[in-house]
């Protein structure tokens, strides 16, 4: 197959959809790779790499949409990549249709195959193409957390694991699934005092039992919440109703009951937040204080480290790529339901309820 990686476009998108090692993959299985020049170059891996693997570079992107059967990238297609997308063309990306109509009817429009890692499902259904990126996520909470939380940048000016005869700061998380499990890790790690706050109680089972003795899980209700906020340092919003926008765990009113220079880390924020009072920021405008409280609230966090985010992505996408390569992605997804349920779009039709049921569309 004749694959194409051009480069992101969207604003402070450093990742890329293929390293250097998935690209010698493909080679090796006879397929075709086309980079776009400096694709991978924000995320460390510059175009000789990708030549020692067996890849063509390409100078512009107009030359990777017009050579590739399957484009591999990470984030959705924007306004300027539509006219270069052609008929029958598979695109393997992140698309999170359901948030933008105008994407929807463009792929609509164009008649191209859209795969979306968002969708891929297993049997558990688990997205395994969204893990790493809340893995990435979890950690970067508990790393942004402890440093907002240094008096100079407006927190309370405690050390996450204190120092011996100083107790360590509280840390409090909203959700334990993956990124919750994440951010109590890196948290515990540290040496903070950690509670982790879920409705799931065999989650909590699970999360009981492997975490070391830092950690502490609580029932999530309202009355729970607000005993331990007063005393918390950090807080992280970790919760996800799939499909649903995020409950507002964290009321405007009980920022009141917070210490002067607490710290909010809304990860939850793509879905509305966990925390009422949070608003999407972005990596150059992280912060904002309310209440004497600081919120951050990037919506795209693993956006920073994109060397370890485009690795951990492509760990993920590496496999299904391969299959698709090998099968074509008509018989990929007959063989396997885990990318039949990644298909949203084929040739002008919705073929994935959820979108179809957003817009009204025939499905
Ligand atoms: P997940 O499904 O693994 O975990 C969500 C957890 O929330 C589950 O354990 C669930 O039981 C729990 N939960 C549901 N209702 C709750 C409640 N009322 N109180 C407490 N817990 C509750 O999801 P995840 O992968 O950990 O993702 C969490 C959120 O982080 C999602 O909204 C995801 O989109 C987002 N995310 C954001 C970024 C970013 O850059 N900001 C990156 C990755 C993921």
């Amino acid at each position: 197959m004749l694959i194409g990686v051009p480069k992101e476009i969207k604003n402070n998108e450093n990742r890329v959809a293929l390293t250097p090692a998935g690209a010698k993959e493909l080679v090796k299985q006879g397929h075709q790779v086309y980079l776009q020049e400096n694709a991978g170059a924000e995320s460390g891996f510059g175009n000789e790499l990708y030549r020692k693997a067996g890849a063509t570079i390409l100078p512009s992107i107009e030359e990777i949409y017009r050579v590739a059967e399957m484009i591999l990238k990470v984030k959705e297609p924007i306004e300027p990549e539509y006219p270069l997308i052609r008929e029958n063309q598979l695109l393997f990306t992140y698309f999170h249709f359901a948030s933008y109509e105008p994407l929807t009817k463009a792929m609509i429009n164009s008649k191209a195959v859209c795969l979306a890692y968002e969708t891929v499902e297993k049997a558990d259904r688990s997205l395994p193409l969204l893990i790493p990126m809340s893995e990435v996520a979890g950690r970067m909470a508990v790393q942004k957390g402890a440093n907002y939380l240094e008096k100079p940048l407006g927190g309370r000016g405690i050390l996450l694991g204190g120092v011996p005869g100083t107790l360590p700061a509280k840390v409090l998380i909203l959700g334990g699934g993956v990124v919750g499990t994440h951010a109590a890790l890196m948290a515990a790690g540290l040496g903070a005092d950690v509670t982790i706050l879920d409705v799931s109680l065999p989650r909590m089972r699970y999360l009981a039992d492997m975490m070391p003795p830092n950690v502490k899980t609580m029932m999530s209700n309202e009355y729970n919440i607000r005993k331990l906020i007063p005393s918390a340092d950090l807080i992280i919003g970790a919760v996800l109703i799939p499909g649903a926008k995020a409950p507002h765990l964290i009321t405007r009113d009980m920022l009141k009951e917070m210490l002067p220079g607490t710290v909010l880390v809304d990860v939850a924020v793509d879905q509305g937040g966990c925390i009422e009072t949070c608003q999407p920021t972005t990596h150059e405008n992280p912060t904002y204080v309310i209440d004497g409280v600081l919120h951050y609230c990037v919506a795209n966090m693993p956006g920073a480290v994109p060397y370890t985010s485009t690795l951990a992505l492509t760990n993920a996408t590496l496999p299904y790529v391969l299959e698709v390569a090998e099968k074509g992605w008509k018989n990929a997804a007959i063989q396997n339901p885990e990318l039949r349920a990644g298909l949203n779009i084929i040739d002008g039709e919705v073929v994935y309820k959820a979108v179809a049921d957003t817009f009204s569309l025939e499905y």
